[in-house]
C-alpha cells in the first residue's frame, strides 16, 4: 500500500496549475497526530502489519510546518512503515526536517513555470543531501525548452532522479494539456536521454509497464487528509479530479472494486493490451483515443515497437 499523507494544505505559493483550491491553500488546519495514529492502526487492523510499503508527505507546503510537529509525525509513522519517508516540497526554504536521516527529499521544480524559481534553484544548489525532482507537465512547462531544462538540472550536483508528472484537470483549474501533449513531451525527453546526468524515472516507468510490472489501478493507494480522513482521488461529474473522502476501509475496498469494474467495462480499456498495467496514475474514463488516454497508450505502443532498452 502506498500512503500519501497531507498534514496540511496550506502553501506559500499560488501556482496556477495546483490541484488545490485557493481556500484549501489558505487553510491552516493540520492533521492531528493522534488522529494519524488512529488511521494507521485502522489500516493495520484491516490489512495486517507491514502493509504500508511507501509513504509520501506533502500538502500544501511541508516547510511551513514546525519541526517538532513533523518529528512527531515521523515517530508515529515509524511504528507502521519502514523509513525513509518521501517528503515533497516546493523548496522555497531550507527547513531543518529535510536533513532528517529518515527523510528523502523530492522537490517540485518546474524551472520558470513556478513562482520564485530562482530562490528554489539557489536552495537546490546549496542543499548538501541527495534529492529528486518532480516536474509537473503543465502548459507552461510544455512551452519551455526541454534541452534548456535538462541543462539546468544537470548543473545540480546532488540531483539523483527526475520524474515528469502528468497534469490532470482538477476542481481548482483546467489547463489546456492533452494526453498527446504529455506523450510528445516525454518522447522529446527520451530523445535527449544521452544528455542527462540523472536517472530519468519516466523511462523506468515505461519499462515496468511494458514488462507488466506496474499496477495501474488505485487499489494500492490511500490518502489521509489534514482533517484526518481517508481519501481517494476521484473525478466529479465534470471529470475534474478531487479528493473524495472515504469513511472507512470497507468503503475504500468497495470503491476500488467499482473503479476496476468500470475500467474493465470501458470499450477502449477492455480491448487494450495494457489494461491494469498502463502508465496511468489514476484512470480517467476513456471516451475517445483521438487525444490519447491517461494510460499513455501512445508512449507504450511506441516503445514496445522500438524494442529499445530503456534502463
Ligand atoms: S492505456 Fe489507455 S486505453 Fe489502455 S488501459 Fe490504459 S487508459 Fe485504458
Amino acid at each position: 500500500m502506498n500512503l500519501s499523507l497531507n498534514p496540511s494544505y496550506r502553501c506559500n505559493f499560488r501556482c496556477s496549475f495546483c490541484y488545490l483550491t485557493k481556500t484549501q491553500l489558505s487553510d491552516p488546519q493540520r492533521l492531528d497526530v493522534k488522529q494519524l495514529e488512529r488511521k494507521l492502526t485502522e489500516i493495520e487492523t484491516f490489512y495486517g502489519h507491514g502493509v504500508i510499503q511507501h509513504v509520501d508527505l506533502y500538502g500544501g507546503e511541508i516547510a511551513l510546518l514546525p519541526e517538532n510537529y513533523l518529528l512527531e509525525i515521523i515517530e508515529v509513522l515509524k511504528g507502521y512503515a519502514r523509513p525513509p519517508f518521501n517528503l515533497i516540497t516546493n523548496f522555497s526554504s531550507l527547513h531543518p526536517i529535510f536533513h532528517h536521516p529518515q527523510i528523502e527529499v523530492s522537490v517540485s521544480f518546474d524551472y520558470m513555470a513556478r513562482e520564485k524559481w530562482q530562490q528554489v534553484f539557489r536552495n537546490l544548489t546549496l542543499f548538501e543531501k541527495s534529492f529528486s525532482i518532480l516536474v509537473l507537465a503543465s502548459r507552461r512547462v510544455l512551452e519551455q525548452s526541454a534541452e534548456e531544462l535538462i541543462e539546468v538540472l544537470n548543473s545540480l550536483s546532488q540531483l539523483v532522479s527526475v520524474e515528469i508528472k502528468p497534469y490532470s484537470v482538477n476542481q481548482a483549474n483546467q489547463d489546456l494539456v492533452s494526453h498527446l501533449d504529455y506523450e510528445r513531451y516525454i518522447l522529446r525527453w527520451m530523445e535527449l536521454r544521452s544528455k542527462m546526468r540523472f536517472h530519468f524515472v519516466n523511462a523506468e516507468k515505461i519499462s515496468r509497464s511494458l514488462a507488466g510490472k506496474y499496477n495501474a489501478f488505485s487499489n494500492d493507494h490511500l490518502y489521509i487528509t489534514p482533517q484526518g480522513h481517508f481519501a481517494v482521488l476521484d473525478f466529479d461529474s465534470q471529470d475534474r479530479e478531487y479528493f473524495r473522502v472515504i469513511q472507512d476501509l470497507t468503503e475504500f475496498q468497495k470503491w476500488c472494486i467499482e473503479e476496476e469494474k468500470k475500467i474493465r467495462a470501458n470499450p477502449f480499456c477492455s480491448r487494450c493490451d495494457f489494461l491494469g498495467g498502463c502508465l496511468t496514475e489514476h484512470y480517467r474514463e476513456v471516451r475517445t483515443l483521438s487525444e490519447g488516454c491517461s494510460g499513455y497508450l501512445g508512449l507504450l505502443q511506441e516503445f514496445r515497437s522500438r524494442r529499445e532498452k530503456l534502463l
